[in-house]
């Protein structure tokens, strides 16, 4: 389907542009607003309203006022709003979609993945709210009895990133949603209109007023600010860069806040001699180029055993260079831009230092001329390991390869950094993927895949890449708080 500039404008005049504060979409205090730009272009796509600090706190007493009600609602009547929600963003797929291509400037087929992905927690959330689980048992010693329940934790603020604009929101809003936990929700002010269309949508799936309020603002720490110094607020659940989470962890400390904390990574994506190397290279474009390389699970560094470096490099370069550069909105587009200026410099800072350090381009290594933030698909070969492109999150379509010689080089090299996010790992040897999961120190392991996001599965990480699970079992356990009752010998 060819998107037609009226489309286009049909679409932003739907999205609601104010702050969502109980129930009811209002201006800011002060009437302050901010422009949302389109990357491919750096044209305005729209305005939004700025929530002050005042704003911030209107919505938290909106969501305390909430609080006690929506936790004594049924956990069915909330997998229902939930199981609703997913069957309206599914209905409207093509309008999120869309919507997450003009913001934030990813291919459209990309943007339809992350609907799939992104509505499935709607209904993952809406099947695992009526299965919160206790235990009653009797004490070791015969008498007295152990109850043992999950309770809502009450009012979360929840941050989320650019990069994802609908699957970040409804990884935290549907099991808040699903555990009985009313939210102050502030999207990235790069790319809230996802976040505000998905808030109208909760809000038609009957979701009750006060519930999910949405602060969008220019002014991210006048949000979080006085809303982590009010003791109504219980959790904040934050997902971006481990700078800001670190800043964050240590506002928490003040009100003891329960904290989620899915902070940046530094994949590794390690190729051992016996993999299939087609497969590999698949999974390498899969792992790298997803998002155009802005993924938190973006591989990062790839490890190649010294054998078939050579081998790899090539094929993976003639599939890097294949790629089409493009507006999102375009067939062809295969590689949206960046998503702003100084992303695309900080991404050819790191390749130049590289390549100034002795790398090799094999593809790419520049900016693409002309409108919007792209940059060249880039493979480097013969990287230095102590080059900064290693340990730092590069956030763009550039991939360095540098090579080991044994499982043990390739299992220190991984484990070589301050995050353990994502990881991956081909080989054609089942013992050895076992033995070296068990051995680095990753929150997650994709075993001859490049993409593992999942529902299902518990997201997250462990050293400085955070704290806390998201999806899975795990995912509604962040928004309870365990009570125990001791009862005495009946
Ligand atoms: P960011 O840390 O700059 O911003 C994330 C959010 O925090 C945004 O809403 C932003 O407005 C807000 N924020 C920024 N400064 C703040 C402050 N001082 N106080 C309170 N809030 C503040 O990250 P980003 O550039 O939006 O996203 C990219 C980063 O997110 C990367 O590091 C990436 O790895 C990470 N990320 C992690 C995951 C994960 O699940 N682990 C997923 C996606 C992205």
């Amino acid at each position: 389907m060819t998107i037609t500039p009226e489309r286009e404008a049909e679409l932003l005049a739907s999205v609601p542009t104010g702050l969502l504060i109980n129930g009811a979409w209002r201006d800011a205090s002060d009437g302050g607003t901010f422009d949302v730009h389109d990357p491919a272009t750096g044209q305005v796509l729209a305005t939004l309203a700025s929530a002050t600090s005042e704003d911030a706190l209107a919505a938290l007493d909106a969501a305390d006022a909430a609080q006690a009600g929506w936790a004594r609602t049924a956990p069915r009547e909330r997998a229902e709003i939930l199981r609703r929600a997913f069957d309206l963003v599914t209905e409207r797929a093509e309008d999120f979609a869309l919507l997450m291509t003009l913001e934030m400037g990813k291919p459209l087929a990309e943007s339809r993945g992350e609907v799939t992905y992104g509505a499935e927690f709607l209904r993952w959330f809406s099947e695992e709210a009526v299965r919160d689980y206790g235990r009653y048992l009797t004490t070791p010693e015969g008498k007295n009895k152990i109850l043992v329940h999950r309770k809502p934790l009450g009012p979360c603020l929840l941050i989320t990133p650019w990069n994802f604009p609908l699957a970040m929101a409804t990884r935290k809003v549907a099991p808040a949603v699903a555990a009985g936990c009313t939210m102050v929700l502030k999207p990235a002010k790069l790319t809230p209109l996802t976040s505000q269309l998905f808030a109208a949508t909760m809000m038609e799936a009957g979701l009750p007023a006060g519930v999910l309020n949405v602060v969008s603002s220019q002014s991210a720490s006048g949000i979080s600010g006085p809303l982590m110094k009010d003791s109504r607020l219980r959790k904040v659940s934050f997902t971006g860069s481990t700078p800001v989470g670190r800043r964050l962890l240590a506002d928490a400390s003040h009100n003891v806040l329960r904290t989620s904390m899915e902070l940046g990574g530094n994949a590794p994506f390690i190729v051992f001699e016996d993999a299939d190397l087609d497969k590999a290279v698949e999974g390498a474009m899969a792992a790298k180029m997803r998002n155009m390389g802005e993924a938190c699970t973006a591989a990062n560094r790839f490890l190649v055993q010294a054998s078939v470096a050579e081998e790899f490099t090539r094929k993976f370069a003639d599939a890097m260079s294949a790629l089409t550069l493009g507006r999102g909105t375009e067939a062809s587009s295969k590689v949206g831009p960046l998503i702003d200026g100084g992303a695309r410099d900080d991404v050819h800072a790191l390749v130049s230092e590289a390549v100034a350090a002795g790398a090799t381009v094999a593809t790419g290594g520049a900016p693409q001329q002309g409108a919007g933030y792209f940059y060249q698909p880039t493979v480097l070969s013969n990287v230095p390991n102590d080059a900064a492109i290693l340990g730092s999150e590069i956030f763009g379509p550039v991939a360095p390869v540098t090579t080991f010689e044994t499982e043990e080089q390739a299992i220190a090299l991984a484990n070589a950094s301050e995050y353990g996010l994502a990881s991956y790992l081909f080989t054609r040897d089942h013992n050895r993927m076992f033995r070296v999961a068990e051995q680095i120190e990753f929150g997650m392991v994709g075993f001859n895949a490049g993409v593992i996001s999942n529902a299902a599965a518990p997201f997250g990480g462990v050293k400085q890449s955070g704290l806390g699970r998201e999806g899975g079992a795990e995912g509604i356990a962040e928004y309870t708080t365990t009570q125990y009752i001791g009862i005495a010998d009946p």
